[in-house]
């Protein structure tokens, strides 16, 4: 027997020991029993020399012969992974694959796509009877040119009846095609310093590279990711481009349908069906797909031969996973770059402190768009509105009323920005004050009026809406606050004929809402658009003139110390969407705080100045990106006993273990929100501008909690690794 180190998916364990006659190769998927389930698992190391007992070790069930090799650059990459987010590598390896691959069975292969052409003995055959129409405009198609069998399908439904027929006769003739296909020209010339960034990136495609993006909205840095993926893309290499799935918009992909229409493209997101997640991800793994576009989990794709990675949006926060395996999509694509010896280029309006530091310290290259690339287009002109001074009529002012009336009766099309979905983020009891707050979590319910319901945006937990005060039983019950139900209603009355139409979670759920609401503003059938930071991101409304940002001065209340840096990131996507073609736009922000740094740089469009005066105030409070972090959390049903574990563990630490001084320890703390879905959050957050001692302290909190939770079994615990929660 010879014996297998395997990644499965158990907690706890990083690799478990299996036997087999013969030596696998290391990648090789098989299944294997654990505590008596059939499960997946993949082949990490052949023939090794087992530590346990050799009865107890148990055979591996099934090979799957005729799978491909999980490649080592992907088995390296996913060691690190596990390794840098303290987090069991079989569990890792688990989320990396798509699901069809976590099943113990088989699967089928894609098979490369192929064009196909009439043969010399096709071309002596008379064409099929006009009666077999089908048949007939089938034949006319390969008669005049090669056609992929993609498209063949899309245009006749039978076609792979008669493809499979008439080939069996020597009739057509098949070919593969290459992955990346022809490229047509842009229908654009770039600008020239869209040029320079292009160029500087292309100078260099065959090292490591990392390049940050920085350009304004509207300024075309999709042209210039689109100008460097077609270079990439001819030498025949893959490209992986990454960004949010709130920006995956059907806009985005009909953007790059129509500049590489022949490139054989994988979409991965959580939304791609299970089926055809496997197959794109079996299509990128195999080659067979040229262009991998998709959300973080793309991050984890096999890729044999690829060229560059594009993050689009990097600064926003989707990038990283807040569940069980918490990676940050950014910089593993950074690292999986630097394993390929291949450029990436970090794009933003907003980039990252992150980021933007890198570019400080010389790690990354600035490249910059300063200007709006559609020739008549400016940046918005942006006001601020004193909400102290001014009196809100159902939180809207006058000015902002008349604002949008007038862009009506002149035709233009208005957005209307605040963050919060419903009718009313809260229900108070107007007698005892009495607020309704969810049960499970240390939050107010929404107000949902369409559907009669308080919700928990946190949890699911939701009640039909209450008719008296529990408490003191007063039937007024008052709403308090705007969502954008009540914001839609509201401007309904004031502007009766205008076609308003609300964006937000709520009334994008189906897949075709978004087309839907596509077409009714390219048809210019919309007058006013209102929403939550659906709105905000990614889109181009090229006759949007006016926006109107409601409420956003919450954020400024946060104790997390990133809530400047995602607020003004927020609102310079909103305002971005105003003007960004002939019509030159206005953006009105209603705020208590209009002195706040964050409104006073939005207002100039200084992103740099807030960047600089932002990475300061982190120095001074050595915060990161000047030091590094990393949460240890636990939940419970009390906050004493989430508090208690990690208490216990702290002080096992301290006794014990040569604690390294360069790493300090804050808490145990509860988090900002410190109750979720029925349990109590507590925190400690280790700090350190040493990632070596950062990582050994986490190692050794994690083996502490390991050993001492099995006391505490009422206690879940996790690590998060650069938090972005606090
Ligand atoms: P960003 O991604 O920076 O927000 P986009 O790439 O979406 O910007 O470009 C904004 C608009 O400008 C789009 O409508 C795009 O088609 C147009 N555009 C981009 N580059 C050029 C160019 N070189 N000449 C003319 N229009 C351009
Ligand atoms: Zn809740």
């Amino acid at each position: 027997m010879i014996f297998h180190q395997l990644a499965l998916n158990v907690p706890l364990f990083p690799l478990l020991t299996y036997a087999h006659p013969t030596i696998l190769a290391a990648g090789t998927r098989v299944a294997v029993r654990f505590r008596k389930r059939l499960m997946t698992a993949i082949v990490w190391e052949s023939n090794i020399q087992p530590d346990i007992d050799i009865k107890k070790i148990l055979p591996i069930e099934v090979v799957f012969e005729d799978d491909w090799l999980l490649p080592s650059d992907w088995r390296e990459l996913l060691t690190f992974t596990a390794r840098y987010y303290h987090y069991p590598l079989g569990q890792a390896v688990s989320s990396a694959l798509p699901k069809g691959m976590r099943e113990p069975k088989t699967i089928a292969l894609p098979v490369a796509d192929k064009v196909y052409k009439l043969s010399k003995l096709g071309r002596k055959q008379n064409a099929p009877a006009a009666r077999f129409h089908k048949q007939l405009a089938l034949w006319h198609r390969l008669q005049t040119s090669a056609v992929s069998l993609t498209q063949l399908k899309a245009e006749h439904n039978q076609a792979e009846r008669y493809l499979h027929k008439w080939q069996q006769l020597g009739w057509i003739e098949a070919d593969s095609v290459s992955s990346c296909g022809i490229i047509p020209a842009s229908q654009y010339q770039l600008n020239s310093q869209q040029q320079q960034a292009s160029h500087t990136v292309q100078a260099g495609l065959d090292r490591f590279a990392p390049y940050l993006l920085y350009g304004v909205t509207g300024s075309g840095k999709t042209e210039v990711y689109f100008d460097i993926m077609a270079k990439v893309l001819q030498q025949g290499k893959q490209v992986l481009f990454l960004l949010p799935e709130i920006n995956l918009t059907p806009q985005l992909l009909q953007r790059v349908h129509q500049r590489f229409p022949h490139t054989a493209t994988a979409l991965l997101h959580s939304q791609t069906a299970s089926g055809e997640r496997t197959r794109n991800y079996l299509r990128a793994a195999l080659g067979q797909a040229a262009l991998i576009i998709g959300t973080r989990l793309a991050i984890f794709t096999p890729l044999q031969n690829l060229g560059l990675i594009i993050i689009d949006e990097e600064h926003d926060h989707s990038f990283k996973q807040q569940t069980d395996l918490r990676y940050h999509a950014r910089d593993l694509a950074v690292w999986r770059a630097k394993q390929h010896a291949c450029p990436i280029v970090l794009g933003s309006a907003t980039p990252s402190l992150e980021s933007w530091y890198q570019v400080k310290q010389h790690q990354y290259q600035l490249l910059q768009l300063t200007q709006r690339a559609h020739a008549n287009a400016q940046l918005p002109k942006i006001h601020l509105l004193d909400t102290r001074r001014l009196p809100l009529d159902q939180g809207i002012s006058e000015v902002i009323k008349q604002k949008l009336q007038k862009n009506f009766q002149q035709g233009g099309l208005s957005m209307v920005y605040l963050n919060r979905r419903g009718f009313a983020p809260a229900l108070f009891c107007s007698a005892c004050g009495h607020a309704f707050g969810c049960p499970n979590c240390s939050a107010k319910m929404v107000l949902h009026q369409y559907s009669k319901q308080l919700r928990c945006h946190h949890c699911d937990f939701h009640q039909p809406i209450p008719h008296s005060c529990p408490e003191c039983g007063n039937q007024d019950l008052t709403a308090v606050g705007q969502g954008t139900q009540r914001i839609e209603e509201n401007l309904q009355k004031l502007l009766p004929e205008a076609k308003i139409i609300r964006v937000d979670r709520d009334s994008t759920s189906r897949k075709q809402d978004w087309d839907n609401i596509y077409n009714q503003i390219n048809n210019h059938d919309v007058d006013v658009l209102v929403g939550t930071q659906m709105l905000a991101k990614g889109h181009d409304f090229p006759h949007l003139n006016l926006v109107v940002v409601l409420n956003a001065d919450n954020s400024l209340y946060s104790a997390d110390f990133r809530a400047p840096e995602r607020l003004f990131a927020e609102l310079m996507q909103v305002s971005g969407r105003a003007g960004r073609a002939n019509s030159s736009g206005e953006v009105w922000v209603q705020t208590q705080q209009p002195e706040h740094k964050v409104y006073q740089a939005l207002v100039a469009h200084d992103y740099i100045a807030f960047a600089s005066a932002e990475l300061a105030e982190r120095e001074e409070m050595n915060m990161p990106p000047y030091t590094h972090m990393a949460a240890i959390r636990a939940d419970a049903k009390t906050m004493n006993a989430a508090q208690e574990l990690l208490r216990q563990v702290l002080k096992g630490i301290r006794q014990h273990e040569q604690l390294s001084a360069k790493v300090h320890i804050f808490g145990p703390v509860p988090m900002l929100m410190a109750r979720l879905a029925g349990y109590e959050r507590a925190q400690v957050f280790l700090e350190s501008n040493q990632r070596k001692e950062l990582h050994q302290t986490i190692t050794l909190w994690d083996n502490w909690l390991t050993f001492l939770s099995k006391y505490y079994n009422r206690t879940r615990w996790l690590i998060d690794v650069d938090p972005m929660e606090m």
